[in-house]
């Protein structure tokens, strides 16, 4: 990394192993560089990024949205701009790799959302789990469905239920980190236990 801001001088108020890990970065970029071109050269020209639940988006590696991963430089760059912005966070954070995938490879994904701003050259905008699956009403939820995997209408799994409250104008379903409050006559999509099961591995 040419930046100015890994000079001697930059680097003089951090702690020792921060010093360390600083200055090991210029060596991290050639090969997480190297390991990304390799990717490129065969072929996983998309870049796919997941949320913590949900469905992932695919890019292409040029998108704005992922090219600060792509280049290893940016990403690094990205690291030590937040650790000097004196929001608090981790002082040594390695910075995300993209995963790098094929047209083939992304079209293998149960399900996928395709970015519309860089609109890369995957079949479908929007694909969906397909399940032979009936929407349940929230009025019918019964205590069978704890610890179900659940999914909502627009194909967005929110895992597995852990309890859920009925009340006046309808049910609030907890699931870990997510509620889902909704009337009675709203819909909701119990996963058959086989998917369940092929999600999990
Ligand atoms: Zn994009």
């Amino acid at each position: 990394m040419e930046s100015p801001t890994l000079s001697q001088d930059s680097l003089d108020h951090l702690t020792d192993s921060e010093k360390d890990f600083w200055r090991r970065a210029p060596s991290k970029i050639v090969t997480e560089q190297a390991a990304v071109n390799f990717d490129l050269r065969e072929g996983k020209e998309l870049v796919l990024r997941r949320p913590r639940q949900g469905v992932p988006t695919v890019h292409l590696h040029s998108c704005p949205t992922v090219i600060n991963t792509v280049h290893r430089e940016s990403a690094w760059e990205g690291v030590w701009a937040a650790r000097h912005s004196g929001k608090p966070g981790p002082a040594m954070q390695l910075p995300e790799m993209p995963t790098m995938m094929s047209v083939a490879e992304v079209e293998k994904l149960e399900s996928y959302t395709a970015c519309n701003r860089c609109s890369p050259p995957v079949q479908q905008v929007k694909k969906r789990r397909q399940f032979p699956t009936t929407p349940t009403k929230l009025s019918s939820l019964a205590p069978k469905h704890i610890d179900r995997e659940f999914m909502t209408l627009d194909g967005e799994p929110v895992g597995k239920l852990q309890s859920y409250t009925v009340h006046r104008e309808g049910v609030t379903l907890s699931f870990h980190g997510i509620e889902i409050v909704g009337a009675f006559t709203d819909q909701i999509i119990v996963m058959p236990e086989t998917a369940a099961v092929r999600m999990a591995a």
